[in-house]
C-alpha cells in the first residue's frame, strides 16, 4: 500500500481512500460542433501512456471527495507531488531530467 497526500485535506491517507480518474489536464474543446471528428475523437479516447513521469487526475473518494492531480512515475510508482485543480505541476519529465543531470555533475566533480 502507498500513501497519498490530499492537497485539500492536508493529510497522507491510504491509497484505498482514493480513485484514479485517468490522465490530468485534458481540456474539452471550446467549440465541440466546430472541431473535426479527429479532434473530438482525440479528446474522448486518446491518452498518453508514458513510461516515466505522468500527471493523473485522482479523487479523494472516501475523504473530502475533491478532485486533484498527482505527478507519479509509472515505473516506480513514486509520487512526486499532488496539487489542486487549476494548478500546474512543478515536476515534469524535463525538470526531473535536469535535476538528475545536475546531481550527476555534482557527483562527478
Ligand atoms: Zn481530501
Amino acid at each position: 500500500m502507498f500513501y497519498i497526500h490530499c492537497p485539500y485535506c492536508g493529510e497522507y491517507r491510504g491509497e484505498e481512500e482514493f480513485s484514479p480518474k485517468g490522465e490530468a489536464h485534458i481540456t474539452r474543446p471550446a467549440d465541440p460542433d466546430g472541431c473535426s471528428d479527429e479532434e473530438w475523437g482525440s479528446y474522448l479516447f486518446f491518452r498518453q501512456n508514458p513510461r516515466g513521469v505522468h500527471h493523473e487526475l485522482w479523487v479523494h473518494t472516501l475523504g473530502c471527495r475533491k478532485f486533484f492531480n498527482i505527478t507519479r512515475h509509472t515505473v516506480s510508482y513514486e509520487i512526486f507531488e499532488t496539487y489542486r485543480m487549476g494548478e500546474q505541476p512543478k515536476v515534469t519529465e524535463q525538470s526531473l531530467a535536469e535535476a538528475l543531470n545536475k546531481t550527476r555533475k555534482e557527483e562527478s566533480v
